[in-house]
């Protein structure tokens, strides 16, 4: 993390200077002084704020809402920008990285958030795929379903108990079927009609079976 830190204190540059005497010469200004200017102005953004793992913006959910009140003229949505592991700084158009804490001020249209953040932090360790805690929208969207599976579980299991219980008067001629077999194939035992059910499908009983 040291090393991560010492390295938020180093200059990024966003804008394709090979495109610069172009627009200087379509613009009528010297678009190099211009870009110089703005980039001063953002180093000195990027030093007054914090560095390290920010471990408030892990979930990308949160990293999303932060985004609410970003106002920029951006090429990049804040899906995209959440996605990446940004999160709006609420400084200027500030996004910063949770994991790396690498802040960018300008959006591409040529690239995406994500590549622009392999490009000047291609060892954050997020953007690696390590586990840096992140937690994903995709994450927050199975939590759900995964607690239902196991209600489901559970609700099974309780009925399959309550059919083995059906199976308390089985005539002692049918031993050759046992009800645990039965009860767990979802057969439930009607004494009275001697009758086992299947999802509602009547079948014959033991005692005409045998
Ligand atoms: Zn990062």
């Amino acid at each position: 993390m040291a090393a991560q830190e010492k390295a938020a204190d180093q200059r990024v540059s966003q804008f394709d200077y090979a495109l610069l005497p172009e627009l200087s010469g379509l613009l009528g200004i010297d678009m190099l002084q211009y870009v110089k200017k703005i980039e001063e102005e953002q180093q000195k953004e990027r030093e007054k704020m914090q560095k390290g793992f920010n471990s408030q913006m892990r979930s990308e959910a949160r990293r999303l809402k932060t985004f609410v009140t970003y106002e920029a003229y951006s090429a990049w949505t804040p899906q995209e920008m959440a996605a990446a592991g940004f999160y709006f700084t609420g400084i200027k158009s500030g996004v910063q990285c949770f994991c790396c804490s690498l802040i960018l001020f300008g959006t591409s249209l040529q690239r995406l958030p994500m590549e622009d953040h392999k490009k000047f932090r291609p060892d954050c360790e997020f953007l690696l795929g390590k586990d840096v805690g992140n937690i994903a929208k995709y994450d927050i969207r199975v939590k759900n379903p995964e607690n239902k599976l196991r209600r489901n579980d559970k609700a099974r299991y309780q009925e399959e108990k309550a059919r083995l219980k059906s199976y308390k008067k089985w005539p002692f001629y049918a031993q050759g079927t046992a009800p645990r077999e039965l009860s767990a194939a979802g057969f439930v035992f009607t004494a009275e009609a001697e009758e086992i059910h299947l999802d509602g499908v009547t079948q014959v009983g033991p005692k005409k079976k045998i």
